[in-house]
C-alpha cells in the first residue's frame, strides 16, 4: 500500500479540488469545513432533487437561471487551478444534469471523506469514475451538509430514475407508489426505447434474480386504467358507506345513545363533584380533629380510587360521544376528499399524493390500489357494525 493510500485510508483529505460545499480547514489543511457561501447551494439541490421532485436537468436549468456559478467555475473565480477536461467552450460556467448528478451521489456531504472516486486514465484527459465499492470512504470527518435520510431519499429517487427520465423530459408520477405484489418490492421503471410507453418491471427480476420473482411487466397506460377504475369504484363504496351512516346517524336509535350516553357523563360529572366536597368535609373533620390521621388516611386512599375510577369512565364516554359525532358530523369531509375526484379522467403526481397509498402490481396485470385514509375507513365500518 502507497503511504498515500495509507494517509487516504485514516480519512486526511489530500484531494487537489476540495469538494464543492465545503473549504480546507485554515487550521488544518486535511480537514474539511462547509463554505457557507455555497453549502445552502447544496442543500438547495437535495431538496429540490429529493423532496420538490425536480429532475437534474430542471435543477440545472434553475440554477444557470439564478446565475449560480457551477463547481468548475466556483473553483476559477476562488482562483483556484482547475483543469477542465471537456471542449473549452463558453458554457463551462453553467450548471449540468451530469454536475448535479455528481452532487447527489458524493457522500462527502454526510461528513465521509472520500477519496479514489477516479482512475487515472493514460488516455488523458478523461479520468474513469470507479465502481463505488473501490472508493476509499472514512466516515464522520467533518461536518455534513445534508441528512442522511435526505441522501438516501436522493439515491432512491436517482435508482428508480436509472433509466435518465431528465433527458426524455418524461415525469414519472408512479415513482415511490409501485410495488410488485409478489415480491413487495418497488417496481423498477423498464429501460425501453426512448420513443416507446413507459413500462415497469419487478425490480427484483430485473436487478437481482430471476427465480426469485416474475417480470410483473406492466404499461404505464395499464396502470392509469387500473387506478382510474379503482378510484371509481372506491369513490362508489364510499357513496353506499356514506348513505348507510347518514341513515343511522339520523336514527332514533343513534340519537338514543347519545342521549344515553349524555346522562351517563352528567351523572357521573355529578358524582365527581360530591367526590370533591366529601374530600373537602374530610380535610376539614381532620383539621378540627373530629378525625384522627390515620383514620384520614384510610379514607384518603377509598377516595382517590374512587375518583380516579370515575375519571376514568367520564374519559371513555366522552370518547364514545366524539366518535359518534366525529362519524355523523365530520366524516364527510374524508368523503369529500374522494369525491373531488368524481369525474378524474387523468391522473396526475399530486392525485396520487392525495388519496393514494400503494399500487400493487400483479403478474397478471391486475392493478391493486391502496388508498390513503386507511383508518377513517376502517373507523367507518366498525362504527356501521355497531349502530347498524
Ligand atoms: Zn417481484
Amino acid at each position: 500500500m502507497s503511504s498515500r493510500e495509507e494517509l487516504q485510508k485514516k480519512g486526511l483529505f489530500l484531494g487537489t479540488y476540495v469538494p464543492y460545499g465545503y473549504k480546507r480547514d485554515p487550521d488544518d489543511k486535511y480537514h474539511l469545513v462547509i463554505d457557507e457561501e455555497v453549502g445552502t447551494v447544496v442543500r438547495s439541490i437535495f431538496r429540490w432533487y429529493a423532496k420538490d421532485e425536480l429532475s437534474m436537468r430542471e435543477i440545472a436549468y434553475k440554477l444557470n437561471d439564478l446565475n449560480i456559478p457551477c463547481p468548475t467555475e466556483q473553483k476559477r473565480l476562488r482562483g483556484e487551478a482547475y483543469s477542465y477536461s471537456g471542449d473549452k467552450d463558453k458554457h463551462i460556467y453553467l450548471w449540468s444534469p451530469s454536475s448535479i448528478r455528481g452532487i447527489l451521489t458524493n457522500p462527502v456531504y454526510l461528513g465521509h471523506v472520500v477519496q479514489g472516486r477516479y482512475k487515472k486514465n493514460p488516455e488523458f484527459p478523461h479520468k474513469k469514475l470507479r465502481p463505488e465499492d473501490e472508493w476509499i470512504i472514512v466516515k464522520n470527518k467533518h461536518t455534513p451538509i445534508i441528512d442522511q435520510d435526505v441522501f438516501d431519499f436522493a439515491k432512491k429517487r436517482l435508482e428508480d430514475n436509472a433509466y435518465d427520465l431528465s433527458s426524455r423530459n418524461i415525469i414519472n408520477i408512479y415513482a415511490g407508489f409501485l410495488r410488485c405484489a409478489d415480491c413487495g418490492y418497488a417496481m423498477a421503471l423498464y429501460p425501453n426505447k426512448e420513443d416507446r410507453e413507459l413500462a415497469y418491471i419487478c425490480r427484483t427480476y430485473l436487478e437481482k434474480s430471476k427465480t426469485a420473482c416474475t417480470r410483473h411487466y406492466i404499461l404505464e397506460s395499464i396502470i392509469n386504467d387500473g387506478v382510474l377504475r379503482a378510484i371509481r369504484s372506491h369513490i362508489n363504496a364510499l357513496l353506499s358507506i356514506e348513505g348507510i351512516i347518514k341513515e343511522i346517524g339520523g336514527s332514533q336509535k343513534i340519537q338514543n345513545k347519545i342521549r344515553r350516553i349524555n346522562t351517563e357523563i352528567g351523572s357521573y360529572e355529578k358524582m365527581l363533584e360530591q367526590a370533591f366536597l366529601d374530600r373537602v368535609t374530610l380535610i376539614k373533620d381532620l383539621y378540627n380533629g373530629k378525625t384522627q390521621k390515620d383514620v384520614y388516611d384510610q379514607r384518603n386512599i377509598v377516595h382517590d380510587s374512587h375518583i380516579a375510577d370515575l375519571n376514568c369512565k367520564l374519559s371513555a364516554l366522552r370518547q364514545e360521544r366524539e366518535l359518534i359525532c366525529y362519524i355523523v358530523d365530520a366524516a364527510y369531509l374524508y368523503f369529500q376528499r374522494f369525491y373531488n375526484y368524481d369525474a378524474i379522467a387523468k391522473l396526475s403526481k399530486n392525485v396520487l399524493l392525495d388519496i393514494v397509498d400503494t399500487i400493487f402490481i400483479h403478474e397478471d396485470g391486475n392493478v391493486e390500489v391502496i388508498f390513503s385514509y386507511k383508518e377513517d375507513n376502517e373507523k367507518l365500518i366498525s362504527f356501521i357494525e355497531r349502530f347498524l
